[in-house]
């Protein structure tokens, strides 16, 4: 995600638009598309790669541009070809005995939509016997040259494939057999003359028998397919800029499907799922490219390769080994056997499950391959965090009702309700339940809020289940397009193998994990994350019975935590979240939210408080809150000893702690209408009209509460400063720090801050102690990002909290714009992930910058951190380094991912500050 935000590098203007396997290497993947990189990569590693060249992105470039190929571009692809010809000893397509080659797309980062490899280029109908005779096999000739046209004709030339899968079909049904290898050099002749059938009645021009015009159109159908609609909107979505374009390769074909003494196979050079060394990989005989994968034929365990063919075995575990001291990392490899000879024809660094990724880092670093920093750059905090959820028991029986797309971590387990109403219904009388609809829209919020997870039919990663879940940290699998969703009938069926059909009514229990997008019937166990039972001090990772991934998990925090700059606390109100946040690694409290203390019993306190007329009458009530608040932060510093804790006056408008406005009318009403109107009811109504407000969130809250309601924010204050003296005169070590909310204009801040001096000076001279209490604020809103060099001369640190600097910045109101059309924007790529989620650079991020510069241009030694829940994010993570702030803070939970993360931003600034 890094890497794919920066914008193409400036190539230089050179006329060099193809580069020979030997010429490239892994570095140049900018040029060459990571499968040349890597080609060219393992080329000059001596590997056997069947030659051929590249055809570099600044090629595609020029040509998306202007519309066509660069002028220099034909006569140095005719200049490397002919070298391949020389070097092959035959040339392109030669009837007697052909070159072939294919084409195969490649950009920097691969994407879907690209157009698909095309194999066998180069046949026609005068090379086909060609082949067959040099082959000394019929069929494979006739078997490749087929393979061809349903390839060429369905990706250059854009012929619906269902139109030569059901040729196939065909001449195996009339054949009388099941599959491919089984239909014989006639029939494949035969097939041959149906497919070019097909593509004349279709494109209304024969299949290209030139076989120079064959390479060249698929060249250029690479470069269109750049701008596919699939491919511009995954661009869009994952931030990869839109003028990379792609490279091309053209390589000279080796054959799988000559016979049982060849054949495809893919491998990885270590288990993905665990990071076990070992064999693993699957093999086909008698096949060519894609078959391997595609579940024509059943494939072969690769440890059977061994008894097939050992040679090949052998040095096929020779190269992985190599590669893997190469790449220093797992890599995953195509490969082809022709007739006993090893081929290989692709590797990268491999895909991996979060498990693996961690236990493969540390692998690597005892094996002396990798470095602790560069042990850090093979794990994340999105996998960290997937660790982190509970799980399914493994060992469990389970029935898997079908598959969806993991939209949203978590295994959640209920009832199957499929609709809102009832959803809310049940789980109030203690229910679980999962709700289960076809798509969700805004109304299914309170449904979704209700229930324990979401299961849809429809829609994918961005659809609104998926994006309101994630915003609420719940459990959602989607897009699960074989179940059948039926809300009128409640229930849903899925035809299953053999046409079992399988029925979930409501109330039936069902169970979804939103980490792998697999749905299970009735109620699975759920085993606690060992990660977090490690993190929690429940498990020790020395302990015999620790498992390999706690170990991993262990080493590479420490790790982490050696390389880290920022600090890392929490976001915690009550003692029991501060003593968790703690052993989680918090190094602090970042925001003590204070309205829970206003909540509960108090609330009635809050009330006469609002109603006082007099002065004696609110004294009174604040009066009443001061020794429970104090109470609170004693046992909050307690929790926290020695470690600072940031406690943030009253935030919320202070409707929040009436009654609600309906059901206090009515009860008026109903008051009146017996004739006894209670006397304080009809006050408070009001009151309550009176704070009812048209936009609470820019309303009368945070700092413009406590200048408007006299001694609110000095009896905080007091119970701060008070119970700082008490754990004092426990001998505790209190560092409190207070924060004001909402400010926009330093006036404000001058004027709460010498009224809480005034109060600390009062306590700290009653008690004949020296409080230290530190004195900040947040920043957000823009105002106080804008002006915040006058701004710190009032504060001595500044949290941004970015939930409120993210809306007024954008203008979002987050809990109406996440449900209404996050979707919509999300599908439409105007942000590939939200800004809620993750920290806006450009926006919210340049605020921050700015505030940071102007706060310490005014004030050098200001402290700064941000409490908002991108604190917790690991993109965000990195840009809070990168800006300089000294903490971050999130919510306890996601500690570790912080720490990691910080841990990662560190390492990898060193890297470009040296580069
Ligand atoms: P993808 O990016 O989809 O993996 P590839 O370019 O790797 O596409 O090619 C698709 C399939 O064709 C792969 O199985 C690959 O190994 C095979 N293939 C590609 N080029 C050749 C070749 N020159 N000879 C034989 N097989 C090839
Ligand atoms: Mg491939
Ligand atoms: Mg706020």
């Amino acid at each position: 995600m890094q890497e794919n935000s920066q914008a193409a590098e400036p190539q230089p203007a050179s006329s060099k638009f193809v580069y020979d396997f030997t010429e490239g290497n892994r570095d140049l993947k900018d040029l060459l598309g990571g499968k040349g990189a890597n080609l060219a990569e393992m080329t000059n590693l001596g590997l056997p790669v069947p030659p051929g060249f590249t055809i570099t992105t600044e090629a595609c470039r020029v040509y998306l541009e202007s519309g066509s190929e660069p002028p220099a571009l034909r006569d140095e692809v005719s200049a490397h070809l002919a070298a391949l010809e020389q070097r092959m000893g035959r040339s392109l397509g030669q009837a007697d005995d052909p070159l072939l080659v294919s084409v195969r797309s490649g950009a920097k980062f691969s994407m879907p939509g690209m157009m698909d490899t095309v194999l066998n280029i180069g046949l026609s109908d005068a090379s086909v016997a060609g082949l067959a005779e040099k082959a000394g096999d019929e069929r494979f000739a006739w078997d490749s040259y087929r393979r061809l046209i349903q390839m060429f004709g369905k990706t250059v030339l854009g012929v619906d494939g269902e139109l030569f899968e059901e040729a196939i079909e065909e001449a195996k049904r009339a054949k009388g057999v099941a599959v491919d290898i089984e239909l014989d050099a006639a029939d494949l002749k035969e097939l041959v003359e149906r497919f070019k059938g097909i593509v004349s009645q279709e494109t209304g021009g024969g299949f290209p028998q030139d076989p120079r015009e064959q390479m060249d159109l698929a060249v250029r159908a690479v470069f269109d397919s750049w701008n596919t609609d699939r491919a511009k909107l995954y661009r869009r979505q994952e931030r990869i800029p839109g003028d990379l374009g792609t490279a091309v390769n053209i390589c000279s074909m080796v054959f799988g499907n000559l016979g049982p003494d060849s054949g495809t196979g893919v491998a990885f050079t270590r288990d993905p799922a665990s990071g076990h060394q070992g064999v693993y990989g699957d093999y086909l005989q008698n096949a060519q490219g894609e078959d391997v994968v595609a579940g024509i034929r059943n494939t072969v365990p690769l440890a059977e390769l061994e008894r097939l063919d050992k040679p090949s075995y052998d040095q096929l575990m020779q190269i992985m080994e190599t590669l893997e001291l190469h790449y220093k990392d797992l890599c995953d490899i195509e490969f082809t056997i022709e007739r006993g000879k090893l081929w290989m024809l692709q590797t990268r660094v491999g895909k991996r499950t979060a498990g693996a990724a961690f236990r493969i880092a540390t692998q690597l670093v005892d094996q002396g391959l990798i470095d602790e920093a560069e042990a850090l750059q093979r794990v994340n905090g999105v996998q960290l965090a997937q660790l982190m959820f509970p799980r399914f028991d493994d060992t469990a029986e389970r029935e898997l009702l079908g598959r969806g797309i993991a939209a949203s971590p978590g295994a959640a387990v209920g009832k199957a309700v499929f609709d809102s109403y009832t959803a809310v219904k049940w789980s109030r009388s203690g229910e679980k339940v999962i709700l289960i609809r076809r798509e969700t829209n805004p109304d299914d919020l309170n449904g979704m809020i209700a229930a324990n997870g979401i299961l849809t039919s429809r829609g994918g990663k961005t659809s609104h289940a998926a994006v309101v879940a994630r915003g609420m940290g719940k459990t959602c699998v989607c897009g699960a397009e074989e179940l059948e969703v039926d809300t009128k009938r409640r229930r849903l069926t899925v035809e299953g193998a053999g046409k079992k059909t399988t029925v979930i009514e409501e109330g039936d229990l069902i169970s979804i994990d939103g980490s792998t997008g697999r749905i299970y019937v009735g109620e699975v166990p759920v085993v606690p994350s060992p990660v977090v039972e490690y993190f929690e001090g429940r498990m020790h990772a020395g302990a015999d019975d620790a498992d390999g991934l706690v170990q991993a998990v262990h080493r590479i925090m420490a790790y982490a935590d050696r390389m880290r700059r920022l600090s890392v606390r929490t976001n915690a109100d009550t003692a029991e979240d501060a003593a968790r946040a703690r052993r989680f690694g918090a190094q602090g409290i970042g925001l003590c939210r204070t309205e829970h203390m206003f909540l509960g019993e108090r609330r009635e306190m809050v009330e006469r408080l609002i109603l006082a007329d007099t002065d004696s009458e609110r004294e009174d009530a604040l009066g009443g809150l001061l020794p429970l608040q104090r109470a609170d932060f004693v046992e909050l510093f307690e929790a926290m000893d020695g470690l600072p804790v940031t406690v943030r006056l009253l935030d919320p408008p202070l409707h929040e702690f009436l009654p609600d406005i309906t059901e206090l009318s009515v009860r008026v009403a109903l008051a009146e209408s017996r004739k006894d109107a209670n006397e304080n009811d009809l006050r408070l109504l009001q009151a309550v009209h009176k704070l009812h407000e048209q936009n609470p969130m820019l309303g009368l809250r945070g700092v413009r509460l406590g200048l408007v309601i006299p001694g609110l924010f000095a009896m905080q204050v007091r119970a701060i400063a008070e119970a700082a003296a008490h754990r004092v005169e426990a001998k505790g070590d209190p560092r409190a720090e207070i924060m004001i909310p909402l400010v926009g204009t330093v006036q404000e801040l001058e004027i709460i801050r010498d009224e809480a001096e005034q109060v600390i000076a009062e306590v700290e001279a009653a008690t004949g102690t020296e409080l230290g209490l530190s004195l900040g604020t947040m920043i957000e809103l823009p105002r106080a990002a804008l002006t915040a060099g006058q701004i710190a001369e009032a504060a001595e640190f500044f949290s941004f909290g970015t939930n409120d600097l993210t809306q007024t910045v954008w203008g979002f109101s987050r809990d109406d714009v996440e449900a209404s059309f996050f979707t919509a924007y999300l599908e439409k790529g105007i942000f590939g992930v939200s800004p809620f989620e993750t920290i806006d650079r450009d926006g919210v991020g340049s605020l921050v910058r700015h505030a940071v510069e102007a706060g310490r241009a005014t004030r050098p030694d200001l402290k700064l951190g941000i409490c908002g829940e991108h604190g917790g994010d690991p993109e965000s993570v990195h840009f809070f380094h990168e800006v300089g702030l000294d903490y971050v803070s999130c919510s306890p939970f996601r500690i570790p991912v912080a720490r990691l993360e910080a841990g990662r931003a560190a390492v990898q600034s060193k890297g470009s500050d040296s580069r």
